[in-house]
């Protein structure tokens, strides 16, 4: 990290974007529609050569958006034109996911084009809320990390900063998840089926990348031919990035594999025909189809073939447009920051070198000091099964002069250790780039930290328990390198477009500056004893919960009740996360209203949304068990109207947007020092719930900015969880906790599960028998009692809506604008550069 040349503060992004008016865009005034020529029903005609009053919502979604899409093209155009004439240092977002979701309300909104479209929809009397359900979601990730990776494009742009996006054009994104009998089913997400009005395609850009050996793609498998080097093509399809206000348009720039062209037919043979398209099949595999696991690294051929292409083709796209404006290699690390989301992309440490050795002729010393200076990784778990190692192998077969740049950046980095560390043989083995004892394996994390100036954590207590634990040694070894960024997420989709209602009622009280200057939200605080204000808070909430019960009855056909409390997990289905626990508390509820009939309860609806990776049996059987608790309360008429559980299939961004503003409750229960950040926990924040939760990730700092006593925390610390390992038992809980006791009798008895012993025994096995090791027993007495003083709590409405104002009014801190400030002036040393 380059903290002495912090030029720019975070402060210095503020009110750098007031908002332009759409006449200001260079293209006269805006028509959709209206006279002949308005742009909606050109589109319709000239497009899809059909009638406005004939035109389907599909139809109408494409003329609506590909209008849109006009009214930008210009700006978006500009906004390049304008980075080469400036040539100001770019930042390069690399990353293997970016979990979008969908575009159109998004950039009507960051457009400010939104009453004008509004006007066109009323007069037209066409349905809003259908035309833009037409849009798939574009779901290429998985959860958190691909999420920020979108929420970072988007202040990115709202910042002007000069910044590209790099990732991979999936054509099967994360898989539809549908529930069959109470278990996932996973089905293909073909989002690209029909046209993507956002995508421009860009052939002419096209780049071409070497392997190794040639491979074929059979049932799964990546076959390889050793010996025999082979080329792929990357095709750029670039999709605008809208800050708001619309004065910086950036691009996400995707790349799709190809074979090099040429299909030169009059140089093949008939015989060779057909093996020239089968090749054509094999390389188009590349970017078939988004990895569906979060968390764990399967150690597929494919996906590193993934990433390897991910990284050749943006490096080699961005040492173009460098040099086409530069002569000098040496300015590289004044022109181009290159942050690596996660380990992924991380053989862009051996890539860069590669091209600066062997294309730019550099010495070893001045190409690897210039490596360095370009690189930034971003770690995002601590999990073990997460971090990446790829054998040694695979570089030999795929990639041999990368691995002959691992190899020598390795030995040259023993040197260094053990001169620094003499006779310290054992650091120099847990450091290395190596793992040596059976499959020699490339450590990602320990190259990417190697060679980069910058190692962040996503909060304060991951970014410490990484420099303690995950990566001790090379923490020792480079301590200035390591730093925090506190993850934040995009206000712009996460509360002025979703949450219509309480963004009116907070611009009603302090105006809009908050839309790009979060911290703004701070001015609601003196409002807490304003009792009319107070109130108005409490209506927008009603109205969003009202809002999300009428859209779940129409789409799923299940009722829930508004008055009820929304209580609400969602996020990817995981044992550390800790479903579990929650489906645990909801049976202690249970058993508390059947053993007393007359007890006072609010009613409670509990919200699940989330997928499992299709290969992770345990996360399914979690699923399942919700979806059996659902099913038994429905059916129990003691029970039923007081308390509901609902598991929203198919958890995306969309789901996210309309589930979250309505939520009083939001659930963060992680086993302390597992969850890296969470981002949810923010965006729940943001929309005035209160958050009951463990004392982890980003939810700390939550807290910290709201006051503890506005926040209901329970459970062990991480500190605590760490030290419990080797003496923790759950039979400790089952034995001495009555309650605890209770629920799991109830559990094991198969009162849920009535012809299903073996979801029975998989729990019994989680809970007790293999030792529980996400310590599930140890925190629910905790998590009960403080949801004892939620419900208290929300008897006194008042006092309730108080504390959530008071946790609005604290949430500017977990706007991505702040991380983006932060990463801009601390690592990435990028300053604005204004569209005129
Ligand atoms: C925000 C978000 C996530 C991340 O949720 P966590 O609770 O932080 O794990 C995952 N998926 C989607 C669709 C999201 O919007």
């Amino acid at each position: 990290m380059s903290s002495e040349k912090a030029a720019v503060q975070p402060q210095d992004f503020k009110s750098l974007s007031s908002p332009h008016l759409p006449e200001q865009y260079g293209c006269g005034p805006i028509q959709f529609k209206g006279s002949h020529d308005g742009l909606y029903e050109r589109h319709l005609l000239f497009d899809n050569v059909i009638a406005p009053e004939n035109a389907g919502n599909r139809e109408r979604y494409e003329a609506v958006a590909r209008s849109v899409r006009d009214v930008l093209s210009q700006r978006w155009q500009r906004t390049e034109q304008t980075y080469k004439r400036e040539n100001p240092k770019r930042v390069y977002y690399l990353s293997m996911e970016f979990l979008i979701g969908r575009s159109l309300s998004n950039n009507l909104l960051n457009l400010q084009l939104d009453p004008l479209a509004k006007r066109v929809f009323d007069h037209d009397h066409l349905d809003e809320l259908a035309i833009l359900a037409e849009e798939p979601d574009a779901g290429l990730g998985n959860g958190g990390l691909g999420r920020l990776a979108a929420c970072f494009l988007d202040s990115m742009a709202t910042m002007q900063l000069p910044a590209m996006g790099y990732g991979l054009r999936y054509e099967y994104g994360i898989f539809k998840q549908t529930i069959v009998d109470g278990w996932q089913r996973e089905q293909p997400d073909n989002w690209l089926r029909r046209p993507d009005p956002w995508e421009v395609a860009r052939p002419q850009e096209a780049v071409e990348i070497k392997l190794g050996c040639s491979f074929e793609v059979r049932g799964g498998n990546l076959r390889v031919a050793v010996g025999m080097p082979s080329r792929l093509v990357g095709i750029p399809y670039d999709r605008p990035i809208v800050g708001y206000g619309g004065m910086t348009i950036n691009t996400l720039r995707l790349w799709a594999a190809a074979t090099p062209e040429g299909f030169d037919f009059q140089t093949f043979g008939a015989g060779e025909f057909v093996s020239a398209l089968a090749q054509r099949l094999t390389a188009e595999t590349v970017t078939r189809v988004l990895y569906p696991d979060d968390s764990t690294s399967m150690g597929q051929g494919l996906r590193f073939v993934q990433e390897y292409f991910l990284v050749a083709c943006s490096l080699a796209d961005l040492v173009r447009r460098f040099r086409s404006n530069n002569s000098d290699w040496y300015s590289l690390p004044d022109k181009v920051a290159i942050q690596l989301n996660d380990t992924h992309p991380s053989t862009a440490v051996a890539e860069l070198m590669r091209v600066l050795l062997d294309e730019a002729d550099l010495s070893w010393d001045d190409a690897w000091n210039l490596t360095r200076a370009c690189l930034a990784y971003t770690n995002h778990t601590l999990l073990p099964e997460a971090l990446e190692k790829w054998p040694l192998r695979w570089f030999e077969l795929m990639l041999p002069r990368h691995l002959e740049i691992i190899l020598e950046i390795d030995r040259r980095f023993r040197e260094e250790i053990l001169a620094r560390f003499p006779d310290d043989q054992g650091m120099v083995e847990r450091a290395s780039l190596i793992e040596h004892g059976g499959e020699h394996l490339v450590r990602m994390a320990h190259l990417a930290i190697v060679g980069s100036h910058s190692t962040n954590g996503v909060a304060e207590i991951h970014s410490r328990l990484l420099r303690e634990t995950t990566v001790k040694d090379l923490a020792e070894i480079f301590p200035r390198r390591f730093n925090n960024k506190t993850n934040g997420v995009t206000p712009r989709r996460w509360l002025l477009m979703s949450n219509p209602e309480l963004s009116g009622c907070v611009s009603d009280a302090i105006g809009q500056g908050w839309v790009t200057d979060l911290g703004e939200l701070e001015r609601l605080k003196p409002l807490v004893d304003d009792s009319g204000f107070v109130d108005q808070v409490r209506e927008a909430k009603r109205m969003a919960k009202h809002r999300f019960a009428a859209w779940l009855k129409s789409s799923a056909g299940t009722v829930v009740d508004p008055n009820a409390i929304f209580d609400s997990q969602v996020k990817r289905i995981h044992e550390y996360k800790r479903q579990l626990l929650n489906a645990l508390r909801i049976v202690a509820l249970y058993n508390r209203i059947r053993e007393n009939p007359g007890l006072e309860m609010e009613p409670r609806t509990f919200f699940f949304s989330g997928k499992a990776a299709p290969a992770y049996i345990v996360a399914k059987l979690i699923i399942k068990f919700i979806n059996n608790i659902a099913g038994t309360i429905d059916a129990d008429p003691q029970v039923r109207g007081r308390l509901k559980v609902v598991f929203l299939p198919d958890y995306c961004v969309s789901v996210a947007e309309r589930l979250i503003p309505a939520s009083d409750v939001s659930n963060q229960i992680s086993t302390a020092g597992y969850e890296a950040s969470g981002t949810s926990n923010m965006k729940f924040m943001m929309n005035g719930a209160l958050t009951i939760g463990t004392r982890d990730g980003a939810t700390i700092e939550m807290a910290e900015a709201a006051g503890e006593e506005n926040f209901f925390l329970f459970g062990l610390t991480a500190d605590e969880v760490a030290g419990s390992r080797g003496w923790y038992s759950p039979y400790w809980h089952y034995d001495n906790e009555p309650e605890t006791r209770a629920v799991l009798d109830l559990v094991l008895s198969g009162h849920f599960c009535r012809h299903e012993p073996a979801v029975v025994d998989a729990l019994r096995n989680i809970l007790l028998t293999s030792g529980d090791v996400f310590r599930h027993l140890a925190d629910l007495t905790s998590y009960l009692e403080a949801d004892q003083r939620l419900r208290s709590l929300y008897a006194d409405p008042r006092a309730w809506t108080r504390k959530a104002l008071l946790n609005i009014a604290s949430s500017g801190k977990f706007s991505s604008d702040r991380t983006i400030a932060e990463y801009a002036a601390e690592i990435w040393d990028a300053r604005p550069c204004p569209i005129p």
